[in-house]
């Protein structure tokens, strides 16, 4: 399984911030400790240029980053400090996700090991999403012609709201976000389809609900690749999530959106979205599970 990484993916923040910058590396080390991902299947990405990026963003917003960055106020909103670090890191996080796409199409799976930063519309950012990386490699593929329909599973626990603005309106790209009713961002966007949980929603419901949603969604999507946000702040204990999913909930809705997408034989791209565990070590082992189950998923297929 091709997996996009950089090192830059990782950038220094205060020793307080909430956000696990570090949980890009130890996911990496686990990986490759366990034998789910060999060396050879790591490739790093390019920072995507700005053509691609005017595919999905404003020239208003885009000219702002290139040249002064933002504004105390914008800083405040994205939850993190500007750095021509963090500008650089968001674009290479977007290659990933646009280079993990073209491994899809052309292996069946892939992943980035950082990505889903769906909170980031075409005009500005918050909640950590500078870029929308999905919204991106979308728009890059079909503008190139290499897809003409595509899905967007996001289970993290925050609605994609910056995704479904980008693409309300677009019939070709399906939304199906599944999130906290209660939980961040207050003003949801409209999504294809949008699933909300109450709060401390456990395995049973949460997977009955997934597994009463996903078939319907990949019916209408009739996607040419779809892209999973599997974002692990669902978990029980997670700082932000009020959801209370076990581990092997976890694993088994990672599984259970690996084998629809790729039961039916449509190119499958995992991206990270959020995970806010008591250690960054604990998210890393979260977030490791999608790709556990990916490649097991594949190797099982095989025979
Ligand atoms: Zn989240």
């Amino acid at each position: 399984m091709k997996c996009s990484y950089h090192p830059r993916y990782q950038v220094t923040l205060s020793p307080g911030h909430p956000f696990p910058m570090s949980k890009y590396p130890l996911l990496r080390e686990q990986l490759l400790a366990e034998g789910v991902l060999r060396a050879g299947d790591l490739v790093e990405p390019e920072p995507l240029d700005r053509e691609t990026l005017d595919l999905v963003h404003t020239a208003e917003y885009l000219n702002k980053l290139e040249s002064s960055g933002l504004s105390a106020a914008e800083q405040r909103r994205l939850g993190m400090p500007w750095s021509d670090s963090l500008w650089l890191r968001s674009r290479l996080a977007s290659g990933g996700t646009l280079l993990a796409a073209r491994a899809a199409l052309d292996s069946g799976l892939s992943g980035n090991l950082a990505g889903g930063t769906h909170h980031a519309f075409a005009d500005h950012g918050e909640g950590f999403c500078v870029l929308n990386d999905v919204a991106l490699a979308v728009a890059k593929l079909r503008v190139e012609g290499a897809i003409e329909r595509a899905a967007i599973i996001d289970l993290d626990v925050h609605q994609g709201n910056g995704t479904a603005a980008i693409f309300e309106g677009t019939d070709e790209v399906f939304t199906f976000s599944m999130h906290g009713e209660r939980n961040y961002p207050a003003a949801k966007m409209r999504s294809d389809l949008d699933v909300a949980l109450k709060d401390g929603v456990g395995d049973a419901e949460y997977l009955d609900s997934l597994q009463r949603h996903l078939p319907a969604v990949l019916d209408n999507a009739e996607a040419d690749i779809a892209f999973y946000l599997a974002g692990v702040d669902v978990a029980a204990g997670d700082r932000y999530g009020k959801l209370a999913l076990s581990e092997a909930g976890i694993r088994a809705r990672d599984y259970a959106v690996i084998e629809a997408v790729r039961g039916r034989g449509i190119p499958l791209v995992i991206v990270l979205g959020g995970g806010y565990a008591a250690t960054r070590a604990r998210t890393a082992e979260l977030h490791a599970h999608a790709f556990r189950e990916a490649v097991g998923y594949e190797r099982r297929s095989r025979f």
